[in-house]
């Protein structure tokens, strides 16, 4: 809007100039006096005039006095042809200076041409201008078959293999492709195929866009990055020439990157599922196949692309010849998180008594997202406080918010809530604490915190990677803790304990059809979960077993959630005393730290 105001003020100003100008070349004409034909021929006769200035048809007569005067001639006659009608004697005619003067081409401009030529300038300029601040919405619209990729302006903000902590063996990979990247010709010459698709699998947060990036940082290439959700869009056959559109750029750039995040947005299996959009993402996975075969062998352009749901990617995607090589990003280890932990905390200020290895060791199970999201938590709070450096204490409280939520310490508990919620939470820590394969309890609180009214965190030593049927169950038994703790004691439960109830149930539930550790049902799966799309929602669970084993395995998830209660019932009943304390405490204290506790209970018994 304010360019439209711009451009017609401009138009305005050059009006007005020319305007003005016309005004300054007609005015001079004006002054000079007008005299007739037969005054001219008297004025001849009478030997007045010194010259005649002939111009068109147009007569600048200066006379011996020097004044000036204009007339007019007949149009298709010559001035003496003219005076030899009127009768003017030929030596008259001589003896006045007579020039013709053809009219200049400027004049002939200023005069005929100009007039016609403005009004057309204006109006052009002004559809010009129209035109280009209509542009600007429509653009968009223009421009919709054109690739979205962003090419990365690599010297800025570059991105290296150091900048990536943890996954040691995806980098292992990768620095091959960099190799590929940087020489081609070594491996062309040895009859080796350079790789054209390299799939990153990981859960989300595990750094696979970063080591995307990295790869690109590393071999010093363009990097075109493009999400699988930008291809597709509302308009049927936009995501496919998209997708040509990008490869025709990135070969013209080649050696260099294509990146293609959340590939399973275009890449999901084709074919499964009903609903409108299905055509539009085939169509695009179909370019992406095509593009990718049809690289010649000297191509040296090599497509990433990053899923964390690689159980839903079309088996054509995965083919030799595509993305046939696959990099796992696996979940950082403690080593790993500490690596990251340093990474992120390079432009951070650290206190004396930060401990970068303590938190690591607190943070199994956290991405390295959470990670960088932890430390720039700690930094948050440190400025909060007017800090000038980070210390320890922000650090774990930013664990918890991290891992939990913000406290909320605005909802308002009255004191019967506080109550039920301080012994449902001290039945969690019970159960968790006497039984010997379950973690151990880091903190208890009734501080409500994102979605929970209050909390128990329990934390594992080390980080794991195989669990048993014995830890599953105990962990059911946590699970159950707050709510038979509430039963044990007031005989009856509240709306507190339903996720956990939730929760529970589903880890039953896994037991039987997912980790064959039923003894009955024996060492199968039940259920294929397969990806179904239909109006939008996801239908997952395809029956592959009959109404009788249906029955079966509800039966076993009974099984198993009464085992877990048999085993939290006892605890809570044979350490009553316990949770008497713990919950008065929790009233009073609201939160109950490990040491604290563990003077309460005793210590942890061992496995
Ligand atoms: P993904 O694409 O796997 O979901 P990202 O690569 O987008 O994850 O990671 C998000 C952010 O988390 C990164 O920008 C980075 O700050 C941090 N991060 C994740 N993994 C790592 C890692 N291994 N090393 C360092 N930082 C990481
Ligand atoms: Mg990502
Ligand atoms: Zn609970």
């Amino acid at each position: 809007m304010k360019n439209l105001f711009k451009n017609f003020f401009l138009v305005l100003i050059i009006f007005l100039t020319i305007s003005y100008l016309f005004s300054l070349y007609s005015s001079k004409s004006t002054p000079v006096e007008k005299i007739g034909l037969e005054r001219l021929v008297q004025e001849i006769n009478n030997e007045e005039i010194a010259s005649i200035t002939v111009k068109g048809d147009n007569l600048s007569i200066v006379l011996k006095d020097n004044r000036e005067q204009t007339a007019d001639k007949e149009p298709g006659e010559s001035l003496s042809q003219l005076l030899h009608n009127y009768g003017v004697s030929p030596e008259k005619i001589t003896a006045v200076n007579i020039r013709v003067k053809n009219d200049s081409t400027a004049t002939i401009f200023l005069t005929t041409v100009l007039p016609l030529l403005i009004p057309i300038l204006v109006f052009a300029g002004l559809f010009y201008f129209i035109m280009r601040s209509a542009q600007g919405v429509n653009n968009r619209a223009l421009s919709f078959g054109q690739t979205t990729a962003k090419e990365i302006d690599r010297h800025k903000n570059k991105i290296t293999f150091k900048d990536v902590g943890g996954v040691k063996e995806a980098k292992e990979e990768l620095r091959e492709v960099v190799q590929f990247l940087k020489q081609p010709k070594k491996f062309t010459d040895l009859g080796a195929k350079i790789p054209k698709g390299i799939l990153l699998l990981g859960s989300p947060g595990t750094g696979k866009t970063l080591l995307a990036r990295a790869v690109a940082g590393e071999a010093n290439v363009p990097f075109f990055s493009l999400s699988g959700s930008e291809f597709v869009e509302m308009f049927v056959g936009v995501g496919a020439s998209r997708v040509r559109d990008l490869f025709k750029k990135a070969k013209k750039s080649a050696p260099c990157i294509v990146f293609i995040d959340e590939i399973d947005a275009v890449g999901r299996r084709r074919g499964a599922g009903l609903g409108g959009s299905h055509d539009e993402r085939e169509q695009t996975l179909n370019q992406i196949l095509v593009e990718m075969d049809g690289f010649e062998a000297d191509t040296n352009v090599i497509v990433m692309a990053a899923t964390n749901r690689p159980d839903v990617l079309d088996p054509a995607l995965l083919r030799p010849g595509r993305f046939d090589r696959q990099v796992i990003l696996d979940e950082p280890d403690i080593k790993d998180r500490y690596e990251i932990l340093k990474i992120h905390a390079t432009n951070k200020p650290l206190a004396q008594d930060a401990d970068l290895h303590l938190v690591a060791q607190r943070t199994p199970g956290f991405s390295g997202a959470d990670l960088a999201n932890v430390l720039n938590e700690a930094a948050i709070l440190a400025a909060k406080k007017n800090k000038k450096v980070i210390d320890n204490e922000d650090l774990l409280v930013s664990i918890e918010k991290v891992m939990l939520g913000p406290e909320r310490k605005s909802r308002l508990l009255s004191d019967k809530e506080k109550e039920i919620t301080a012994y449902h939470e001290a039945g969690h820590a019970l159960v968790a604490h006497f039984l010997p394969h379950t973690d151990p309890v880091q903190k208890i609180s009734i501080v409500a915190r994102g979605q929970a009214g209050g909390y128990t965190l329990k934390m594992p030593e080390r980080d794991k990677h195989l669990q048993s049927k014995q830890e599953f169950i105990e962990e059911i038994a946590v699970l159950l803790g707050g709510y038979l703790s509430e039963k044990i004691v007031y005989g009856e439960v509240t709306t507190g304990a339903t996720s956990d109830l939730r929760q529970a149930t589903g880890l039953a539930r896994r037991l039987v059809t997912d980790f064959g550790m039923s003894e009955k049902l024996g060492p199968r799966t039940f259920g294929e979960k397969e990806e179904m799309i239909f109006l939008g929602r996801e239908i997952h669970e395809q029956r592959d077993y009959s109404e009788k084993v249906a029955e079966q395995i509800d039966q076993e998830i009974n099984n198993f959630i009464h085992q877990a209660r048999t085993m939290a019932e006892e605890i809570i009943n044979n350490h009553r005393q316990e949770l008497e304390t713990i919950s008065h405490e929790l009233i009073t204290k609201e939160t109950i730290e490990k040491d604290a506790f563990e003077a309460m209970v005793g210590p942890k018994p061992l496995a």
